[in-house]
């Protein structure tokens, strides 16, 4: 505690990295406790809307009449509401989602975002793009203030800050009350397809969840949103296929150019291309081919194979509308269905005893997602889902299917050392230059026509170099965005890459400026996806 409670006032910053279960919450609390008694503001983050009203609960038990919220769930009114009221008659403990950290508290005190690590804490689109840590950080330092950072699983950018001693670290690593971690269960797929099993759904699992849900107890069953960017993998011997230069896997992109198809791999991050390959490079196997399967034909798939079981799906179909993700939490809580079929939000904060078994449908999915941190969010996903199984008195079990059993990601999880994870992918992204040992910008356009787009891009990207390579700074591209038309409105993009430090980049006024008519420009400093 006294790492959060030296009234220095210059503040500090704190990575909290506690297993979970291990008490974080309790500690956000005691700092919380000592600042508002300081007379200081407390603001208090949260990656989901599902996660705020059981903080919120805790916080209101503590500090009767200090709490406010403030989340994208409330009305125009209420938003309002909050905004005036946390500026006097303070102090204030505020409880909200990314948008909360704008808020104009009097006298900031601490800073908190719980689940540091969650790519939710991004906002990607519209403007501004932002991250709440770095805004948080900012007003912190701008308060001198501190910052705490949570998480089970920290981000590689909070562990490279711990390195360069930027941040101080905190570790707990047993759990409060006991308890013991699920057993962990790989599944090899290629195996099962070498076997003739030509299903997503292997022996195992379809085995596994007969006597979990015929002991009365219930699965969540994890199936990776199918991404934007297909990328190809090889179903006899795992292998996906990876940029030459990069520690990325290529994208498959399809476009239709005057009625011919030019299917390419591309990379993006550098921008490097192939043609797109019909059989694997490393076993010669024809079994190969861009991967992803949706959450709907996985519950096609179960119902057809274990015709007994009830299913309930839990994704941006099925919880659409306000208390849609409740609704369906609940009726699985009451037990109406064995297992819930879902994507990523499935892993998130979901507290049932009844849940003794978690399954990753394909956990390639998100290992191999064509993305800069793609690994690191598959096995901060994969141990959150982990926590959803036995939660309760009854142990609990993990099962993973892959390609891959032998990807450090699955390995990882099967140690459950998320520290080993950390050191080997730190190294790798170093020595293949990715953040966060650089920084990137993601300059994205968008106009009517796509010739007008493309020639938007190209223009900033002349515009732009000259600067830009004097600081040692890379343009790359103008490339089409991964999906290259969206609501009658072509898409292309361009990245910039560089040194650590402030983006050396003109004012989004002057970029703009470049621009012909009609196209417009978004400014995505740290890009999450590319
Ligand atoms: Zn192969
Ligand atoms: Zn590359
Ligand atoms: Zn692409």
């Amino acid at each position: 505690m006294a790492s959060l409670t030296a009234p220095t006032g210059q503040g500090g910053e704190v990575l909290l990295w506690g297993i979970t279960g291990s008490g974080k919450t309790e500690i956000y609390l005691q700092a919380a406790a000592f600042w508002l008694a300081q007379g200081r503001d407390v603001l208090m983050l949260c990656p989901e809307i599902g996660l705020i009203p059981q903080l919120l609960d805790r916080c209101r038990r503590r500090f009767p009449d200090r709490v406010l919220s403030y989340s994208s769930h409330l009305s125009d009114g209420e938003r309002r509401q909050t905004w005036d009221r946390c500026r006097h008659g303070g102090p204030w403990l505020v409880v909200g989602t990314r948008s909360a950290v704008f808020l104009p508290l009097a006298l900031l005190g601490l800073a908190v975002l719980d689940e540091e690590h969650d790519p939710s804490y991004k906002q990607e689109a519209p403007m501004p793009c932002y991250h709440a840590r770095d805004v948080a950080r900012y007003r912190a330092r701008q308060a001198g203030a501190y910052l705490l950072l949570g998480s089970a699983t920290p981000s590689l950018e909070s562990w490279r800050r711990c390195q360069a001693g930027a941040c101080q670290l905190l570790r707990l690593k047993e759990r409060v009350a006991g308890g013991q971690l699920p057993a962990i269960r790989v599944v090899d797929m290629r195996q099962e397809l070498a076997s003739g099993q030509r299903t997503a759904i292997s022996r195992p699992l379809r085995d596994r969840l007969e006597a979990v849900c015929g002991r009365g107890e219930q699965a969540v069953l994890f199936v990776p949103r199918r991404g934007y960017s297909p990328f190809l993998n090889c179903r006899s011997c795992g292998e996906a296929v990876m940029c030459p230069h990069c520690a990325l896997a290529l994208t498959v992109h399809r476009h239709h150019n005057s009625g011919a198809r030019h299917d390419v791999l591309r990379c993006h991050w550098c921008n490097h291309r192939q043609p797109l390959q019909d059989r694997c490079h490393h076993c010669g196997s024809r079994a190969f081919k861009p991967f992803g399967i949706g959450t709907q034909r996985v519950v096609e798939l179960l119902q057809q194979q274990l015709p007994g079981l009830r299913l309930l799906r839990y994704d941006h179909d099925t919880t659409r509308g306000k208390d849609g993700h409740r609704r369906i939490l609940e009726q699985f809580a009451r037990h109406q269905a064995d297992v819930l079929v879902g994507t990523q939000m499935l892993a998130k904060g979901m507290d049932l005893p009844n849940v003794t078994m978690a399954v990753v449908l394909a956990a390639d999915g998100l290992m191999y997602r064509p993305d800069l941190r793609a690994q690191e969010q598959a096995l901060q996903v994969f141990f959150q889902l982990a926590g959803r199984a036995g939660r309760g008195t009854k142990p609990g079990e993990v099962l993973v299917q892959t390609y891959a059993p032998e990807h450090v990601v699955v390995r990882s999880l099967v140690e459950g050392s998320y520290d080993r994870f950390l050191n080997q992918e730190m190294e790798s992204r170093r020595r293949h230059g990715l953040a966060p040992y650089v920084r990137a910008c993601l300059l994205r356009l968008s106009g009517p026509s796509a010739r007008t787009t493309a020639n938007g891009a190209a223009l900033l990207a002349s515009h732009l170099s000259p600067g830009l390579g004097c600081q040692g700074w890379t343009v790359v591209g103008p490339a089409p965005a991964p999906v290259a038309r969206v609501a009658q409105r072509s898409r292309w993009q361009l990245l910039l890459h560089g040194p650590e430090g402030p983006l050396p980049l003109p004012s989004g006024q002057n970029l703009r400026a470049v621009l012909p008519r009609g196209v417009d420009l978004t400014i995505d400093p740290d890009p999450m996806h590319l």
